[in-house]
């Protein structure tokens, strides 16, 4: 075949390919920065947004394969991924600069919903994607603890200045009240801060908002869904028969309130002793899978009793927990798990439109 007619079978196959984020067509999106194809060996360039970053090897490898498949003259495949600056379009009537808001939800406290949201955030900013952390868990903010940072939020020209950890834009009751003052809320109160934490916070642009909602109740998510259409709920659980009754719950609250929901995570999934090795299944294991599938609801991973992560959360520190490969194993996974089932979600509605409630 000659040059020119390879070159365009193999542009013809890359521009069937779907761009995760949006689920268009990359001929369609001017995303194929690059293709040259010289005596059966192939470079190309793809652009893809931070919002798909976490996933930048997986659709890398996908390129490969389309290209490979595309024809057998192929001696080698270069693939080369970039950055697309692709920024958010502003989402509700307050006009939120993210792509994805996701929150995080338990059933009853206790369960880890906290540590998984702060891992969570944290996961998707190392993988690349420019995300934002809002501690709505306005009965026991823990985020500013977990993460070991304090200050008070200054306000300049009306709008809230977040604390930032590294490239993270964080806002928790945490920072306005004292660590051991209790706060009763009010229906309306609560209404309003979370409101205001939401609209007022000068977040910038963001691929995702990550938010730690209260164990439990649906008022926060109410009022959440009301002021801006929520990616879907990530609901968190422990493998035990009684944890997952709240878990159910919790699922219930959220299709009340029209939150779709990406997937369920067994946290303190087994533990594995340090000393020996050997395995323990002390909440036992696999509850929190068997029930996402018995719910048709996806399963994002698993995270086992990790007494690393436990102590140096508990110092705030909370970024050094996961560096123990067991936990950055399988935050890694959540964390992917998670970018798949929102870009399946979008690629299954027209882009911008109300993702369906599972
Ligand atoms: P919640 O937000 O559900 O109330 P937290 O995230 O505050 O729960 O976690 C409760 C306690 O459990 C904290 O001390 C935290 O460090 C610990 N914890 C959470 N997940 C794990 C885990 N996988 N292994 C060990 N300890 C954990």
């Amino acid at each position: 075949m000659s040059n020119d007619n390879l070159t365009s079978q193999l542009h013809t196959a890359l521009s069937a390919l779907k761009d995760p984020e949006t689920g268009r067509t990359l001929g369609n999106t001017g995303q194929i920065e690059s293709l040259e194809v010289q005596d059966g060996q192939v470079r190309c360039t793809i652009q893809l947004s931070s919002h798909s970053w976490p996933i930048h090897d997986e659709f890398q490898e996908h390129v490969q394969q389309t290209l490979r498949a595309a024809t057998a003259e192929l001696d080698d495949v270069q693939v080369s991924i970039t950055s697309l600056d692709r920024p958010p379009v502003p989402i509700g009537q307050i006009g939120l600069q993210a792509k994805s808001v996701i929150a995080v939800g338990s059933g009853k406290g206790g369960v880890g919903k906290s540590t998984l949201a702060t891992s969570l955030a944290l996961g998707l900013s190392k993988a690349g994607a420019k995300v934002g952390l809002m501690d709505a868990d306005v009965y026991g903010p823990s985020i500013p603890h977990l993460l070991g940072i304090s200050g008070r939020p200054e306000v300049v020209n009306g709008k809230i200045k977040p604390i930032y950890f590294d490239q993270i834009p964080v806002m928790s009751m945490g920072f306005l009240v004292e660590e051991d003052q209790a706060v009763i809320w009010r229906g309306p109160m609560l209404h309003g801060s979370i409101s205001q934490f939401l609209r007022d916070t000068y977040w910038g642009p963001l691929d995702y908002l990550v938010i730690d909602m209260p164990p439990g109740t649906g008022d926060v998510a109410l009022t959440l869904s009301q002021m801006i259409p929520l990616t879907g709920a990530v609901v968190v659980c422990t493998p035990q028969q009684v944890a997952l009754l709240d878990a159910i719950k919790a699922m219930a609250m959220f299709r009340k309130t029209k939150i779709p929901i990406l997937g369920m995570v067994e946290n303190m999934s087994g533990f594995v002793c340090p000393d020996t090795q050997k395995h323990y299944d002390i909440f036992g294991k696999g509850g929190a899978r068997d029930k996402a599938e018995e719910l048709g609801v996806p399963f994002l991973g698993a995270v086992p009793i990790n007494i690393q992560l436990r102590q140096e959360s508990d110092h705030g520190n909370l970024k050094g927990g996961l560096e123990d490969p067991v936990c950055d194993a399988a935050m890694n996974k959540i964390v992917r798990s998670l970018v798949r089932q929102i870009n399946d979600q979008a690629a299954q509605t027209p882009h911008g439109a109300a993702l369906p409630v599972l």
